[in-house]
């Protein structure tokens, strides 16, 4: 049977890279004609499997005015689509959505000091997409990136954070949690540990108070539960809509 795509809503892409940070954990460039879209948002890689077409969302980690379009992600071994992602090499054909989804951006956010990036594995991509563009400088004095991982080869995209140090200085305080493996200068706990601990706070030389900061988290949804909760126990409230707060999040599954 053949499956037919819906133009409309997808274009065909075409890989041009296909990188590999850790057994797990890919990168994919992707050329394809896409609809604008605002840093932190997601959109949609598929393919045909079979008889059916399956569609998964990704975050940007490219910024928006950056090609070609970057995708972090990590193989389920299981899963349905990543192990198929995986193994696409450049010159391949992969389905991207030409409209991006979703509210995870500094749009969303309201004003503040300093901005805390609190992500794990993957979901560290929405945050890099972030800092390429000059939104958050321009609108918090420092910004705090914190990626949680389980080993030292999971801590991809160094070099893009290493670029925002030179670019930004001692505004820009990046650290990494690492569970499993020791690391040298890592926080030897998860993100949640480090908060309640006060070590994050201490070695970021700044504390996470409601009246001037704003946090946004995303990736894992037990991290992300988990933290929400730690925060609001510090008095720090949800963003919603109707009601602005200090806490924006994403959750991944
Ligand atoms: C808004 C949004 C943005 C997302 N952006 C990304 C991204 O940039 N990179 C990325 O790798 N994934 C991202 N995801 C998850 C992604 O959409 C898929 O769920 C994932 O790639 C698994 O697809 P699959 O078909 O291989 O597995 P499926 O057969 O769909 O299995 C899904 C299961 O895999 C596990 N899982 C899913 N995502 C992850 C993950 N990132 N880390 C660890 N375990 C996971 C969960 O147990 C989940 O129930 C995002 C999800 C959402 C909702």
């Amino acid at each position: 049977m053949t499956v037919t795509v819906d133009t409309r809503k997808w274009s065909e892409g075409r890989v041009v890279e296909r990188y590999r940070w850790a057994e797990r954990l890919y990168s994919l460039r992707v050329e394809a004609e896409i609809e604008p879209f605002e840093a932190g948002q997601f959109g949609r890689l598929g393919l045909v499997v079979g008889d059916r077409f399956v569609s998964r969302p990704y975050s940007y980690v490219n910024a928006p005015d950056e090609r070609p379009l970057d995708f972090y992600f990590i193989v389920i071994p299981d899963g349905v689509l990543t192990p198929r992602l995986a193994r696409l090499q450049p010159g391949d054909s992969v389905w991207v959505a030409r409209r991006a989804a979703g509210l995870f951006t500094l749009g969303q956010v309201p004003e503040g000091r300093h901005l805390w990036l609190l992500a794990t594995g993957t979901a560290l991509g929405p945050f890099l997409s972030i800092l390429k563009t000059g939104t958050p400088w321009r609108r918090f004095e420092k910004i705090v990136l914190v990626h949680g991982v389980r080993t030292r080869a999971e801590l991809a995209y160094w070099d893009t954070i290493e670029s925002f140090r030179r670019a930004h200085g001692d505004r820009l305080r990046f650290f990494a949690s690492v569970t499993r493996e020791p690391c040298p200068g890592a926080l030897p706990m998860r993100i949640t540990q480090a908060i309640e601990s006060g070590e994050l706070e201490r070695r970021a030389g700044l504390e996470i108070r409601p009246e001037d900061s704003q946090v946004m988290i995303c990736g894992n949804p037990d991290m992300v539960r988990d933290t929400v909760a730690l925060l609001k126990r510090r008095g720090l409230r949800e963003n919603l809509r109707k009601q602005p707060g200090q806490i924006t999040t994403e959750r991944y599954w």
